[in-house]
């Protein structure tokens, strides 16, 4: 099942979309670009490249435990992440022993055979976040050397600001792809600055100086964004100005993750800003459904053509390890509701809010 967004009346405005979650499932469901027919839609592309992501991945908790079983924690989505050439995710935790524990809620240390895994499935990660200070730069430089002695490039975080506003750099048959990563959440207090490990803070000014300066040498250009309201279904109306920014200086497509729910997603000439991929790997969320479903989205960029956006929806289990969803997932329960999170909601016209909250650099 697919659909085009060709024929929208006026392809400068946001288009406000309403898909009903039970349409996220089975098949990717092609929901941008040029190709209607998922009859006619390659995996691959013969010219051009195509590109997985994922949401949040947390291998502490329940991931971990799978983990120091032996257990894969992506093995059930293994061809989800495999059908592309390329698959990224954002690594929401740290690997390794050192570094001094934050004072925060929350800090996660993932399992030490994590890097075996994220090898096996991913081709990046992501470590532009707020857990990948939880400690300390110290413990991020020792987990920037595992991942990088494991062979897993990262990108979104490093050892100065230099380092982590570095972009990853893709490339297939002849087409260049460069992916930024960026933190929104606290994103001044881990970081990176030209003498200390941090992440790339969400300052738009840089965000657009990045995209402006990529475009000398990439085809395509996405920023992989971690921002937005937790266990919200709604991005702020501050996200939808920047990412409105982040399109007229040169992205692709615009993907978020952090909030801990999927959110909506919005066409902008073309361009898709999909705000919250949700949870891919976490636990922590007992008894709060919507925490338990997160999206897949598959970019596939053709030269001269729109970029496709297609999409499909996993379901978290009880450890925090996702699953496709599948057609019988969505078959009514005994008491005659469906099984699956609230549809997506209608995205928000991008209208001024000076009562929301402004992220970084506004
Ligand atoms: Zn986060």
């Amino acid at each position: 099942m697919s659909f085009c967004w060709k024929s929208a009346r006026d392809p400068l405005r946001l288009l406000c979309l309403g898909l009903p979650c039970r349409a996220l499932v089975g098949l990717w469901l092609s929901v941008a670009g040029a190709y209607a027919d998922d009859a006619v839609r390659p995996s691959q592309p013969a010219a051009g490249m195509s590109i997985v992501f994922v949401g949040d991945i947390m291998l502490d908790g329940g991931p971990g435990h799978a983990i120091s079983s032996g257990h894969d924690p992506f093995a059930a989505c293994s061809q989800l992440l495999a059908d592309a050439d390329y698959s990224v995710g954002n690594l929401e935790c740290v690997l390794g022993t050192g570094g001094e524990r934050m004072l925060k809620p929350y800090s996660f240390r993932g399992a030490a055979d994590s890097p075996r895994f994220l090898k096996k499935h991913f081709s990046a990660v992501s470590l532009a976040n707020n857990h990948s200070g939880d400690f300390g730069p110290a413990g991020l430089v020792e987990q920037l050397q595992i991942l990088a002695d494991a062979g897993i490039t990262s990108f979104g975080a490093g050892r100065t600001l230099a380092d982590a506003r570095r972009p990853l750099i893709l490339e297939r048959n002849g087409f260049k792809l460069a992916v930024l990563g960026y933190n929104g959440f606290r994103a001044l207090t881990t970081a990176a600055t030209a003498d200390q490990a941090g992440s790339a803070p969400l300052v738009e000014e840089q965000v657009l100086e990045d995209i402006r300066a990529a475009r000398s040498y990439a085809d395509a250009i996405v920023p992989f964004v971690h921002w937005g309201p937790e266990n919200t279904p709604q991005p702020r109306p501050a996200q939808a100005r920047l990412a409105r920014k982040m399109v007229d200086a040169g992205a692709a497509a615009v993907i978020g993750a952090h909030p801990h729910v999927t959110q909506t997603f919005e066409m902008m000439r073309g361009v898709p800003i999909v705000y919250s991929l949700g949870n891919f790997v976490f636990d922590y969320f007992p008894g709060d459904p919507p925490e338990w479903t997160g999206w897949v989205v598959k970019l596939t960029f053709r030269p001269g053509l729109p970029v496709d956006l297609a999409m499909h929806s996993v379901k978290l289990d009880g450890s925090g390890i996702p699953h496709p969803v599948v057609e019988e997932d969505l078959l009514p329960n005994a008491h005659g509701s469906m099984p699956t999170a609230e549809p997506p909601q209608v995205p928000q016209q991008a209208t001024p809010d000076a009562s929301g909250p402004s992220l970084p650099g506004k």
